[in-house]
């Protein structure tokens, strides 16, 4: 197969960064699991060597040919042809319970996709992810530092992140300009910390991080239409009330502060 750029398409080649990954997933015999973009099948096979029923979502339809050859007369392999963004998750496996996610995610819509995906942890337990280090690095961000952020929050507000491993950007063909990690998000169904409503709690972290280099006060005076605060002069009784000096920085919030300016806002 020639790449496709445009879909992100860096296949892993070899077998030694495949099997990592999939021991690291260590599938149960005949455990349900989602692969998002197969590609070439460098993960799919080994997944179903290991027992488990794949379904794999890839969008690209001139991969299929190649992935029924390999793999079309296992009866525990299924592969739809769609776009993983426009797709319920949830709707691809007959039973109730919460299944696992595994994926090469193509990083030109990682951060959606993993957006995506929280947003239907009511029936995903897990997710074994490669994504763009960088990206990683955001994710696992704890409050302080330039890398923390909307995506920090967001993530860590529903799962458990374990960083597992890099992965060489020679591990890959095309070869690309950076090194990839994989990561394991074990998702929560409720959010990691009490808050009444945890969408406004995303929208308000959304807000603040808007302009990093503003202090606390002055991201929320330029937000107050989105989260509907009829009035500026409010705000440093707001911020007094959940204790957070109004001149710090957002990203020194952590997810209890910002749960707690939530709920009082
Ligand atoms: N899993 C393979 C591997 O590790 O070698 C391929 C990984 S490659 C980085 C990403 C795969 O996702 C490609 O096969 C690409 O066609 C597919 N893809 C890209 N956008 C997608 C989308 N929106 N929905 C489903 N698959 C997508």
């Amino acid at each position: 197969m020639r790449p496709k750029r445009r879909l992100g398409q860096n296949f892993l080649t070899g077998s030694a960064y495949p099997r990592r990954i999939v021991d690291a997933v260590n599938p149960a015999p005949d455990e349900p699991i989602l692969e998002i973009g197969p590609g070439e099948g460098a993960l799919t096979g080994l997944l179903l060597d290991a027992g488990a029923r794949v379904t794999a979502l890839e969008v690209d339809p001139d991969l299929r040919p190649h992935l029924l050859q390999l793999y079309g007369s296992n009866p525990r392999f299924n592969l739809l042809l769609a776009d993983a963004l426009l797709t319920n998750p949830c709707q691809l496996f007959p039973f109730d319970g919460r299944f696992r996610v595994v994926a090469n995610l193509p990083y030109y819509i990682a951060t959606p996709l993993l957006q995506h995906l929280i947003a239907h942890r009511h029936c995903i337990a897990e997710m074994t992810l490669m994504l763009q280090r960088e990206v990683v690095e955001r994710i696992v961000a704890p409050p302080g530092g330039r890398e923390y952020g909307y995506l920090s929050v967001l993530v860590q507000l529903y799962a458990e992140v374990r960083r597992l491993f890099d992965v060489p950007p020679g591990a890959f063909r095309p070869v690309p300009k950076v090194t990839s990690s994989v990561i394991r998000l074990r998702l929560a169904t409720a959010p990691r910390v009490e808050v009444a409503d945890p969408a406004r709690l995303l929208l308000l972290a959304r807000t603040l991080f808007a302009q990093r280099r503003k202090t606390i006060l002055n991201n929320l005076r330029a937000g107050l239409g989105p989260l509907a605060i009829d009035s500026a002069a409010r705000l440093p009784a707001l911020l007094d009330a959940a204790s957070i000096d109004p001149q710090r920085r957002p990203e020194t919030l952590d997810l209890a502060e910002l749960a707690r300016l939530t709920d009082l806002i």
